[in-house]
Order: structure tokens, then sequence, then C-alpha cells
């Protein structure tokens, strides 16, 4: 008897590999992603095929691959170079700006195109040497668009599903890359695809129409005899632990510590990693015009505002964090007074139980992504809140704007909006807050990430049955 198994394809594997004094130490990563798929990956004979996260020389392969098997785990080895071309190259110097919409950002460049390819062969390649006909797979992301359709090429029955955890522009903006047809053809390999938004679904569609061959009725593309089922499943997030982690005794421990520290202040929360699309430098911007137009707030407020290092070999990244730096700089030394700084800045990252208790204690969460696809931070914010109090600033260019319905929503390039925003929310009257923290409590707390990982897989197995139906 053979069972039919799950496999689940990203680029990272949902792991942290450290060496220590010679030794490889693997610690499984609880992000929100892993723990929503850990129901899949860690069932009967399924596994997840990715990249570990760190060069290992081919020598120490053989042991890697064996501690990854223990947990259901397959590696797809990448060198220095691949690492550098592929995904600091092409994923994240020409798909992530043009997918957030800076194509301005972007560099075009061939090699980056030429490792892209070769990269997501060598993924397919891990994937065909795990497959059995009757599999289902799900590729995970803009590292692997290809993929889809380098499987469907040598198995055409295997069920793939598809799903992309950043925006997808507007046709407009997706016609500037050079590679675009391969791209979309790519991504139709699979038998549905996923985003986030009904936008992204939208401009999906559109291109895909005027990209390939592919007819479209409704959300579905007739592509070489298949039809490719396009649906936006907004991710959640693990509702429950968020909510459980406040009761936390270290969680309640930080928060004693902050609270002692920060008497009559109201916090203004963000947190982010290191990344143009997060509009931090427009936030700052409008907290030095609040500053400088509501002077009876200064000693009144302060913004903690941790930005989670990320991507520091791309020049970018690294202008970014220098301009960040001297913002604060400038705000901090015209503000501040012998006993207040109006903001506390964190270049780090920190424990899930730190972030917690920064949750808890903040009046305010301002999340003023230029673009997001999800943005989760906001979804965290709300989940923690188990008094019902406290006020979501939130972007209408972060997918989570179009299910946080109750949120004070901003346009984040509008510093006069986001700074009226911040006013409102500090002033806001329990009951309102209350009234509003509530009904985003519920939405969050229903669609939460196990209800994702479901609602996809439901989806994936209803189509292949529809496609066997009409063949
Ligand atoms: N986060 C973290 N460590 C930190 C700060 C944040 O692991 O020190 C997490 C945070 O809890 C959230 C994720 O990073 O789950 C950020 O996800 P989001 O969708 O907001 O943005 P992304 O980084 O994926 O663009």
């Amino acid at each position: 008897i053979t069972i039919n198994k799950t496999i689940i394809i990203s680029n990272r594997l949902p792991v942290k590999i450290t060496e220590q004094n010679g030794e490889y130490i693997l610690r499984p990563s609880e992000g929100g992603l892993a723990t929503g798929l850990g129901s899949v990956y860690k069932d009967g004979n399924n596994i997840w095929i990715g990249w570990p996260g760190i060069e290992v020389p081919p020598e120490r392969q053989a042991e890697v691959t064996d501690k990854l098997a223990e947990l259901n785990l397959v590696p797809v080895f990448l060198t220095a170079e691949e690492i550098n071309l592929y995904y600091e190259g092409f994923s994240n110097e020409v798909l992530w700006p043009t997918f957030h919409y800076l194509a301005t950002y972007a560099n075009f460049d061939q090699t980056y195109w030429n490792f892209y390819k070769s990269v997501n062969e060598k993924f397919k390649q891990a994937v065909i040497d795990n497959i059995l006909d009757g599999d289902t797979v799900w590729v995970h992301d803009y590292q692997l668009l290809m993929l889809p359709y380098l499987i469907r090429t040598e198995k055409p029955n295997i069920t793939i599903g598809f799903f992309q955890h950043i925006p997808f522009p507007s046709y407009e903006i997706f016609r500037l890359i050079p590679w675009r047809e391969e791209l979309i053809s790519g991504m139709l390999g699979a038998d549905l695809l996923g985003f986030h938004t009904f936008d992204d679904v939208r401009h999906f569609l559109s291109a895909a129409s005027r990209l390939s061959s592919g007819k479209l009725q409704d959300n579905i593309i007739l592509y070489k005899d298949r039809q490719v089922v396009v649906e936006a499943f907004p991710m959640g997030i693990d509702y429950e632990k968020f909510e459980r982690l406040t009761t936390h005794e270290k969680v309640a421990r930080h928060s004693a510590t902050f609270k002692k520290s920060q008497k009559n202040l109201k916090i203004i929360l963000s947190i982010d990693r290191l990344d143009y699309s997060k509009g931090i430098i427009q936030r700052l911007q409008a907290m030095e015009l609040l500053l400088q137009l509501h002077p009876h707030l200064i000693e009144k407020i302060s913004l903690f505002m941790v930005v989670v290092p990320s991507r520091d070999t791309v020049p970018k990244y690294r202008e970014l964090r220098d301009n960040i730096d001297q913002l604060v700089g400038n705000i901090n030394s015209r503000f501040r007074t012998l006993s207040w700084t109006p903001i506390h800045y964190f270049y780090r990252s920190f424990s899930v139980e730190f972030l917690s208790a920064l949750y808890s204690i903040s009046d305010v969460c301002l999340v003023t992504p230029m673009r997001d696809g999800m943005n989760l931070v906001s979804k965290e914010y709300v989940a923690s809140r188990t008094n019902n109090d406290g006020v979501l600033v939130l972007s209408e260019m972060a997918g989570a704007s179009k299910e946080l319905n109750d949120a004070l929503i901003v346009n984040p390039n509008n510093i006069g909006d986001i700074m009226r925003a911040i006013v409102q929310a500090i002033d806001m009257p329990l009951d309102e807050q209350q009234l509003r923290m509530s009904s985003m409590r519920h939405i969050v707390k229903k669609f939460n990430i196990h209800l994702w990982v479901k609602n996809f897989m439901d989806k994936l197995k209803e189509v292949k049955e529809m496609q066997q139906s009409l063949l």
C-alpha cells in the first residue's frame, strides 16, 4: 500500500541551524508559518523541502541531511554564489521591490535571472527525488515562482498548490520585469494559486491573461487544457499562542518592569523588519510633525520602535538603516528633555515573550507600511489585547487592512494623516477602543493560521477533483 503524502516547499526550512564547536545544532523555528504548517509536515510521511539557511560544505551535507530527516525536513544545499545571485539578487533585488511597487529600486540583472532559474531547477530536483504519483505539493512564495512549471513538466498529473506571501502588483508594474512571461508560465504550473487579498488575485488574473495563452473565466484560468484556480486566502496568526503568552510569568515580569519605568506615559509601538516597504521613515516624520504641532504631548508619549535587522548585505537596506539612525537622532536631540526621550529605538530582535510584553503595555500600535502582503504584527497586537483596549493605526496598503476595518486606517504617504491618527488614538475614549478592538479580536481569532492552512488544502483538493470531473 502506498500512502499519498504532502510536500511543502519554501526557500527556507523551518529550522535554525548553528555551528557550535564544530557541531551542527538544529532548533525548530517558531515562526507563524512554521506553526501553521506544523500540522502538515510533521504528520505521517509528509516532508518540508528547503534551504537550511547556512552554507554547508559538501563533506558535511550527509550529516546535516540525516539530522534534518528526524524532523521530516529535506535540505536543498545552496552555494554562496547561489545565495548571492538567486536569493539576495533576483528574489530580493528584483522581485521584492517590484512586487512592492518600488520598481525603481529593482536591479534587472541577467545573471540574477540565470541563477534564479538554475536554483529553481535545483529545488525541482529535490522534489522529483522525493515525490510519488498521487502526492500533493504546496510551494511557497516569490523565491520559487518557476517551480510549479518545472514540477508540472516532469509530473503532469501531480497536484500543485502555490501561495505567494507578498503582494502581486498591478500589471503596469509587473510588466516592467524583463522575464515577465516566463514568471507567469512558472506560476501557471500550479492548480491553485493563493494570494493574501482579492486585489492581488485581480492583478494576477490581469497579468496572466495578457502574458499567457490562458483564457479567463471568473477566477479560473483555462491554461493548456487545465483549470488553474486563483483565490484569496488571507493568512492568519496563531491567535491562541499570543493570547496565552500575555499570562506567561516571563511576560508579566517584562511588562511590570516596563510600566515602572514609563509611568504616566502613553506608549506607541512599532515593530518591523528593516525594510523600505515598511514606511519607517514616514512614520518618524509623522512623529516629528506631531511633537512640533502638539507640544502639549511632549513628556506624555513615547514611541518604542523595534527594527529587526534584515538583508543588511543589500545596499538599499544599509542606506535605509543609516537614514533611520539619523532621523531618530535628530528627533531625539531636538525634543528630548532631561527626564524624557521621545523615541526608544531598538535595532535588534527580541524573544517572543518580550514582544508579547511590548504588545501588552502599548496603548497604540503603529503599522504604516508603504506596501505589505499581509502584516502579521498588526494581528499579533490585536491578539495580545486581552482587555480589549488599545488602538491599532494601520496602513491601507497592508493586506491586513482588508480584514481589520476597525483600525484607524491611514495612507502611509500622508504624514499629516498618520499624525492625526496618532492624536486620535491617544485621545480615544475607552469604550470606543473596546468596541473596535473586540470586533478585530473576533476576526483574528476566527481566521487564524490553522483555518488558513485548512482552507487552502481543502480548496486544492476540490480543484483537483473539479479538474478530474471535467476530463
Ligand atoms: N518578529 C520576530 N522577532 C522580533 C520582532 C518581530 O520574530 O524581534 C516577528 C513578528 O512577531 C512577526 C514577524 O516577525 O510574526 C513579522 O511579520 P510581518 O508579516 O509583520 O512582516 P514581514 O517581516 O514578514 O515582512
